[in-house]
C-alpha cells in the first residue's frame, strides 16, 4: 500500500472502504439492538414475544455478552487461518443472514438469527480494526487519526441505525402505511429486523466493490508464518469448530427429545460461569508465568486493574439498550416540539454525542499535552461519570413512580450526554494505554482482553437490567450507580501509584 496515498481526508483510500463497511455493520448492530428488548417484552397480541422482564433481559445480556466474547476466537481465526479480509467478508455474510433470519416471524428463527449475528460479529468486529492498522506503516504518524476517523464511522452507523429501525418498529405512521398495503400491522418489528439486514448487505456490497482499494492489507493469516504452522492452525481450528458444532447438535437433540430443558435464564447462568472461568484462567496463566521482570509484572497488575474498570464501566454503560431503553419506553414523554418520536430513538443519542464531542476531547488532550490527567485518573473520572449519569435518573424515577406520569425527555438526554463523555474518558484511553502497557509477547492478546472486558460488562448489565421490575426504579438506579462511583474513587486514590507502575506508558 502506497504510504503517500492521501485520497480519503488525507488518508489512504482503503480507509473509506473500511469506514463504510463498519458504518453499515454498526447500523445493523445498534439498529437491531435499539428495539430488541422492546420486541421481546411486547405482548404477543402486539407482534412481540410476550416475554417477562427476567427472561428478556437474560436473552439480551447473554446475546450482547456473546457478541463481544466471540471477538476472541474471531481474532484468533483471522490471524492464523483466514486472514482478516476473508474474516470480515464471512462475518458480514453471517450478520446479514442473522438479521434476515430475525425478519422471519417465528421463535426458532429468532434464536438462530441471534446466533448468526454473534458468530458474524465475532469474525468481523475485531478484524476490521486490524485492517485499518495494516493500511499504515508502523511509523506513520496518521495511525491515531485513522482510528479517530474510523470511530466516526462506527458512530455514524450507531446514530442512523436506531433512527431507521425505531421508525419502522414503533412509529404509528409506518404501522398505518403497511395496513394500507394490506399487511399485518404487528409485522412492523420484522420490517425493522429486515432493515438491519439490508444495511449490512449494503455494507457487504460496498466492501466487495471497494476491495481493490485495500491492496494486500489483511490478505494473509499473519500468524501462520510457515506452511507447517498454517497446517497446524487449520487442523486446530477444524477440531475446535467440529467440537463446538457437536456440542450444539447434542444440546439441540437433548433439548428436543425432552432430556434437557434449555431456558434463557439457564443459558445466561452458564454464560456467567464461563466468563468467570475464562477471566480467572486467563489472568492466572499470565501472572504465573515466571519470566516477567518486576517492571513487567507491575504493568500486568495495571492491565488487570484497567480490565476490571472496563468491566464495571460497561456493566453500567451498556444498560443503554436495556434499562434505559425500558425507562424511555415506559416512563418518558417521547415528544419534541409536538412531534411524537419512537422511544428507541434515544439509542441514537450516544453516537450523536460521540460525533460531536470526540473531536472536542481530542483537541483538549492535544492542548493540554503533558499536563493532561494520567490514564488512571481519566479512568476514575469516567467511572464516576457513568455512575453520576445513573444517579441523575433517581429524581425522574421518583416522579414516574406515580402511575400515568411521564417525565421529560431531557432527563435521558442528560444521562446519555454524561455517559458519552465518560465513554470518551475510558474507551479510547483504555485501548491505547493497554496496548502500550502490554509486554511484547502479549500485545496481540490485548484486543482480546479488551473485548473480554466488554463481554463481562454486557453480561453484568443484563443481570442488573433483570431487576427492572423487581425493585423500585429509584432504588435500582442509585444502587447501579454505587459500584462505578466507588471504583472511580479507588482509581483517584491510587492514580499516582498506578501511573508509577505503568512506568512511562501512561
Ligand atoms: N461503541 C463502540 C463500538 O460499537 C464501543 C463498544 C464497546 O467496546 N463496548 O464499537
Amino acid at each position: 500500500m502506497a504510504s503517500d496515498d492521501r485520497k480519503f481526508f488525507g488518508h489512504p483510500i482503503g480507509l473509506s472502504t473500511l469506514f463504510f463497511t463498519e458504518m453499515w455493520e454498526r447500523f445493523s448492530y445498534y439498529g437491531m439492538r435499539g428495539f430488541l428488548i422492546l420486541f421481546m417484552g411486547a405482548p404477543l397480541a402486539a407482534g412481540g414475544m410476550g416475554l417477562d422482564n427476567v427472561t428478556a433481559t437474560a436473552i439480551y445480556g447473554t446475546y450482547t455478552a456473546m457478541v463481544y466474547l466471540m471477538s476472541v476466537p474471531g481474532g484468533w481465526l483471522a490471524d492464523r487461518v483466514f486472514g482478516q479480509r476473508k474474516s470480515v467478508l464471512y462475518g458480514g455474510i453471517l450478520i446479514a443472514l442473522g438479521h434476515f433470519t430475525l425478519a422471519v416471524p417465528a421463535a426458532a428463527s429468532f434464536y438462530f438469527g441471534l446466533i448468526f449475528i454473534v458468530l458474524g460479529t465475532g469474525l468481523l468486529k475485531p478484524n476490521i480494526s486490524v485492517i485499518v492498522g495494516q493500511l499504515y506503516s508502523a511509523e506513520d504518524a496518521r495511525r491515531d487519526s485513522a482510528f479517530s476517523i474510523f470511530y466516526m464511522g462506527i458512530n455514524l452507523g450507531g446514530f442512523l441505525g436506531p433512527l431507521v429501525t425505531g421508525y419502522l418498529a414503533q412509529q404509528e405512521s409506518f404501522r398505518n402505511l403497511i395496513v394500507g398495503w394490506g399487511l399485518d400491522p404487528n409485522s412492523t418489528w420484522h420490517f425493522a429486523f429486515g432493515a438491519a439486514g439490508v444495511g449490512m448487505t449494503l455494507g457487504l456490497i460496498q466492501y466487495v466493490l471497494g476491495a481493490k482499494k485495500l491492496g494486500t492489507a489483511g490478505m494473509e493469516a499473519g500468524g501462520a508464518t510457515t506452511p507447517a504452522l498454517a497446517a497446524k492452525y487449520k487442523k486446530q481450528a477444524t477440531i475446535w469448530l467440529g467440537a463446538a458444532l457437536a456440542v450444539i447438535v447434542i444440546l439441540a437433540v437433548a433439548a428436543m427429545s425432552g432430556m434437557l430443558t434449555i431456558t434463557p435464564t439457564g443459558v445466561r447462568d452458564w454464560t456467567g460461569y464461563s466468563l468467570l472461568v475464562i477471566t480467572v484462567l486467563f489472568f492466572a496463566t499470565l501472572f504465573m508465568d515466571k519470566s516477567w521482570t518486576t517492571a513487567e509484572r507491575a504493568r500486568l497488575v495495571v492491565i488487570f486493574v484497567f480490565f476490571a474498570c472496563a468491566s464495571v464501566f460497561w456493566s453500567v454503560f451498556e444498560q443503554a439498550g436495556s434499562t434505559l431503553n425500558l425507562f424511555a419506553d415506559r416512563s418518558t414523554a417521547n415528544t419534541l416540539l409536538g412531534f411524537n418520536f419512537p422511544s428507541s430513538w434515544f439509542q441514537s443519542l450516544n453516537s450523536l454525542f460521540i460525533v460531536i464531542f470526540a473531536p472536542v476531547l481530542g483537541w483538549v488532550w492535544l492542548k493540554w499535552g503533558k499536563r493532561q490527567p494520567s490514564a488512571p485518573t481519566k479512568f476514575g473520572a469516567g467511572l464516576v461519570g457513568v455512575g453520576l449519569g445513573f444517579m441523575l435518573l433517581v429524581i425522574p424515577a421518583k416522579v414516574a413512580a406515580t402511575p400515568g406520569v411521564l417525565v421529560s425527555p431531557m432527563w435521558l438526554t442528560g444521562v446519555y450526554l454524561i455517559h458519552t463523555i465518560a465513554e470518551l474518558l475510558i474507551s479510547p484511553v483504555g485501548l491505547s494505554s493497554m496496548t502500550r502497557l502490554a509486554p511484547r509477547k502479549i500485545v496481540g492478546a490485548m484486543m482480546g482482553i479488551w473485548f473480554l472486558g466488554a463481554s463481562v460488562g454486557n453480561f453484568l448489565a443484563g443481570r442488573m437490567a433483570g431487576l427492572y421490575e423487581s425493585l423500585p426504579l429509584e432504588t435500582l438506579f442509585w444502587r447501579v450507580s454505587l459500584l462505578p462511583i466507588a471504583a472511580g474513587a479507588v482509581m483517584f486514590v491510587f492514580s499516582k501509584r498506578f501511573t508509577k507502575m505503568m512506568g512511562g506508558a501512561s
